[in-house]
């Protein structure tokens, strides 16, 4: 931590319950109160990736920082060196990046008594930003769209399927014999079996005090299937919180022999969505602000227009595996056209909240996505309505699954990859290496997927082909 940067800490502005500034990091590390610092980079899939670093030694070179292969943002899921990417190679022989500590991204773990939980972003050894980096790839949008007058408020509500029995435990059984927490559709229940029940009252507690404000906790409508509503505000500090969220999600349920399962589609018939809530706010308040639905403000008609014409271009960065289009199935309020809608349900942009508190929720996103891309898609979106004004279609009324004139979902990845390549406003909005990158990454998942002989086909086709 430089002079400068120690100076420019928000010491007097309201800080986050839970969220430490570096200053008040250093007494509980001189105090010896946290021993251990995660300092953690985003990596490609959305997971934290970085060293334990013991703290003395994270406090003194806050600045100067750690480093991390190069590989932590040029790999798929199991952690595969793959080749094909500008960034990283066996080529180039794997070297390192930096990691700097965000001041602003500093919280304690409370489930994890000394530890520290600091978010930091990538750079190379001369000091520029790595431009493929998540975090990067957000942050240049939130310019382009300060560009136009305007930051956002973001809310995310996130799910996931919580199973009982360990990790290591479905990996022993081969997977097979999964068991959700509990066996029915829990929608809006408020009585849980008791472990699932202290298991969100933990939950609850452990996300409020590491800076995490949870609006609300629901089971959802599937067996097993949980919901948490985040707190709106500042985007990069959603994004953060939201990936330590995961972080800790899975820590606690492991703890108590269980597992969050966030795939996009855990099962046939059931998705996990990874919903954005947003709003543009000026000088003069939320942008989006309305009190009658045939006066919408302008910018809150480009925005919608901006992400129905944009977002079928930006698949991978929302839907980045082969699992993530098993989700868009009719009927199961995930979306499966390009369609909005007053509080409609069944549509991939609904318009909710009324007066001031008014927002767009974008319901594209599943739970396998990587947020800080998945918002950054969906910005690159909005400033392209704002820019080049595409036309509005009219919102969708009654079912939108019935809405035929609407663009679908790409039906898989290879077709999400194809409208993503090359196409003029996601170049325009990250840039040809961002682009080849995310392509790369894609087309790895796809042929993983394809070089693979799976159990459902064993079953389909076994003796019988
Ligand atoms: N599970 C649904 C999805 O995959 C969303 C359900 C809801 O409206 O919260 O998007
Ligand atoms: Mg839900």
């Amino acid at each position: 931590m430089t002079d400068k940067e120690q100076h420019a800490e928000p010491d007097t502005e309201p800080w986050p319950a839970g969220m430490v500034t570096s200053r008040a990091l250093r007494g509980y590390v001189e105090r010896g109160e946290i021993t251990t610092v995660r300092l953690a980079v985003p990596d490609m899939q959305g997971r934290p990736k970085g060293k334990i670093l013991s703290a003395p030694v994270f406090v003194d070179r806050m600045d100067s920082q750690a480093e991390i292969c190069a590989y932590v943002l040029a790999t798929d899921i199991n952690m595969t060196p793959l080749d094909g990417f500008d960034l990283t190679s066996w080529e180039q022989g794997y070297g390192d990046l930096g990691v700097k500590a965000d001041p602003s991204g500093i919280r304690l773990l409370p489930h994890q008594p000394g530890t520290a939980f600091v978010m930091g972003d990538a750079f190379h050894h001369d000091g520029t930003p790595v431009e493929v980096a998540p975090r990067y790839l957000l942050r240049t949008q939130l310019e382009r769209l300060a560009d136009f007058g305007y930051h956002v408020a973001l809310g995310t509500e996130a799910e996931f399927v919580l199973h009982q029995g360990t990790l290591e435990e479905a990996h022993r059984t081969g997977y097979h014999g999964l068991r959700p927490a509990w066996p029915h559709n829990l929608d809006y229940a408020l009585g849980h079996p008791p472990q699932a029940s202290d298991f969100f009252h933990h939950l609850h507690d452990v996300l409020q005090e590491a800076g995490i404000p949870v609006e609300a906790i629901k089971t959802e409508g599937a067996a097993g299937q949980v919901e948490l509503t985040f707190v709106y505000g500042d985007v990069m500090a959603a994004c953060d919180a939201y990936t330590a969220f995961r972080l800790i999600v899975h820590d606690l349920a492991q703890r108590r022999g269980m597992t969050p399962n966030f795939m996009a589609a855990p099962s046939t018939g059931v998705g996990n969505g990874l919903h954005l809530h947003l709003s543009l706010w000026s000088a003069h308040g939320n942008a989006f602000t309305y009190h009658r639905s045939e006066d919408l403000p302008p910018v809150m008609e480009r925005a919608i227009a901006g992400l129905l014409s944009a977002m079928p271009h930006l698949a991978p960065l929302y839907a980045p595996t082969v699992n993530s289009y098993k989700r868009y199935a009719p009927h199961t309020f995930a979306p499966a056209g390009y369609t909005w809608g007053f509080d409609n349900r069944g549509c991939a942009v609904r318009v909710t909240g009324v007066g001031e508190k008014a927002h767009l929720e974008v319901r594209l996103p599943g739970a396998d996505a990587n947020l800080y891309l998945a918002v950054a898609a969906t910005l690159a979106a909005i400033i392209h309505g704002l820019q080049d004004h595409p036309d509005l279609p009219p919102p969708c009324v009654g079912d939108p699954y019935a809405a035929n004139d609407a663009i679908p979902v790409p039906a898989d990845l290879a077709e999400a990859v194809r409208r993503f390549d090359g196409n003029k406003i996601v170049l325009d909005a990250f840039g040809e290496n961002v682009v080849r990158h995310y392509v790369r990454a894609a087309q790895a998942e796809i042929s993983w997927h394809c070089s693979q002989v799976t159990d459902i086909e064993r079953e389909y086709g076994f003796g019988r082909a």
